[in-house]
């Protein structure tokens, strides 16, 4: 037998019905940046390995094992973009954007990890990215976060969503920090998992993430990276919680919160829900200060955050917030007698002309007359016009009002008023 074509493991096709939820919401996120004057970039798929491998680190996940590398005919390794602020912080160098007035950016698009594929996590994913150079205050993370908040509110799951926060500091803090927790952990290294032991000797900060309760259990005694964060920094985080709270928004702090790519410092966050299970983060972000000037640009601080669209949407289908039930068309024209067909095509151009945002639909199929009926209503389409011997003798065409479900003869010359009346 034929194996049967397929797409590559992880990566999947977004179809029309699913595309109805993703407009939405892609629509509410390009408003509500716009709203808050971020400017959208868009920035290639493919960049030079090794700007990633630097940025990122070398003891991440990211650049252990997910990345998607190759080398061109030229025999120069590039990679699939695994995530956006590192392309999005080469770019603003490159095009010296950094003089700017306003250094809000947004930009939207797959990214490429090479992960175990499971609920919420693919090996092709989307995220909507947003980054911002400059400001070194806190009013910025405010900002960000509230932005944020404003997204969930709109799209109606504010209520599903957890937002944790951390400080994590400076890389001498980390640096100090890391020092200790490993001497901490050493002494219980015979409890730790495969993963972890791992981490001990590469990544040790990671440590705090793991889901492993026993290791949250051997952690509840570890040494916190808060007492290792200058008195400056800890007033700056104060200042920066007590903010939202003032604006009302919930959030947790979460000393083990440790974001997975080695850029960040200062203000972590991510945005969780619990209704999703193990993939449960559906936006993450922070400060990454330095990243600019090690990139070879000037020193400039920055801040971004990234959702994962796919989560989001997976959200959105279990908490029912988005029923698909959206008109695919909204005027279906049926010709009875084929040779009627032609006038079927110009009615329809005519009506476009005049209303460019109406879904015209011809069903050019041979079915009888009920399937087609059948087919509108399922639609949701508002109303079908027939086009018939015996009407187009007398100029005019029977119009059936599916909302209120009458039929009326209408003389050509009314019709377009007719629709106009239907749809304003
Ligand atoms: P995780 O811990 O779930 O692997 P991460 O820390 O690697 O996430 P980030 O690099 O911070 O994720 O990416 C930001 C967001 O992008 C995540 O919160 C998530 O919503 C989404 N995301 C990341 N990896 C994937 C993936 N493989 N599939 C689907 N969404 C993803
Ligand atoms: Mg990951």
């Amino acid at each position: 037998m034929k194996k049967q074509i397929q797409s590559v493991r992880g990566m999947h096709d977004c179809l029309p019905h699913e595309l109805i939820i993703w407009n939405y919401v892609e629509t509410i996120l390009k408003e509500i940046l716009t709203s808050y004057c971020y400017l959208e970039i868009r920035l290639p798929l493919l960049e030079k390995t090794s700007i990633f491998k630097r940025a990122i680190g070398d003891v991440t996940d990211v650049i252990e094992k997910e990345m998607y590398s190759f080398d061109d005919r030229n025999g120069n390794s590039l990679t699939l973009r695994p995530e956006g602020t590192v392309s999005c912080v080469r770019s603003i160098i490159q095009n010296n954007l950094l003089q700017k007035k306003n250094n809000r950016f947004w930009y939207i698009g797959p990214m490429f990890r090479y992960e175990r594929p499971q609920k919420g996590r693919y090996r092709q994913f989307h995220q909507l990215g947003a980054e911002v150079f400059g400001i070194d205050t806190a009013d910025i993370d405010l900002e960000i976060i509230m932005l944020i908040s404003r997204i969930w509110k709109r799209i109606g799951i504010n209520s599903y969503m957890k937002l944790e926060i951390n400080y994590i500091g400076s890389k001498t803090e980390r640096f100090e920090y890391k020092k200790k927790l490993v001497i901490f952990l050493k002494k219980y290294e015979h409890l730790l998992d495969e993963d972890c032991k791992r981490r001990l000797y590469t990544n040790p900060l990671r440590i705090l993430d793991s889901k492993n309760e026993n290791i949250q259990k051997i952690l509840a005694d570890a040494p916190l990276l808060s007492e290792y964060i200058n008195i400056n920094s800890k007033k700056y985080f104060n200042n920066l919680c007590k903010m939202i709270s003032f604006y009302n928004i919930q959030y947790e702090y979460n000393s083990n919160l440790i974001r997975g790519l080695d850029y960040y410092n200062s203000t972590v966050f991510e945005w969780k829900s619990d209704a999703l299970g193990s993939q449960n983060t559906i936006c993450a972000g922070g400060r990454y200060d330095s990243l600019v000037e090690e990139m070879g640009g000037i020193q400039t601080p920055a801040i971004g955050f990234a959702i994962g669209i796919e989560r989001l949407v997976l959200l959105m289908k279990l908490k029912n917030i988005f029923s698909e039930t959206l008109e695919e068309i909204n005027i279906y024209i049926i010709f009875i007698e084929n040779h009627n067909k032609n006038l079927a095509v110009q009615l329809s151009e005519e009506i476009r002309n005049l209303y460019p945002t109406l879904k015209v639909f011809i069903n050019f199929f041979q079915q009888n007359i009920k399937k087609k009926i059948k087919h509108a209503i399922n639609s949701l389409a508002k109303m079908i016009i027939f086009i018939k011997d015996e009407e187009i003798k007398k100029n005019c065409f029977i119009v059936k009002d599916l909302e209120k479900n009458i039929e009326h003869c209408i003389l050509k010359q009314d019709l377009m008023i007719k629709i106009q009346n239907i749809f304003r």
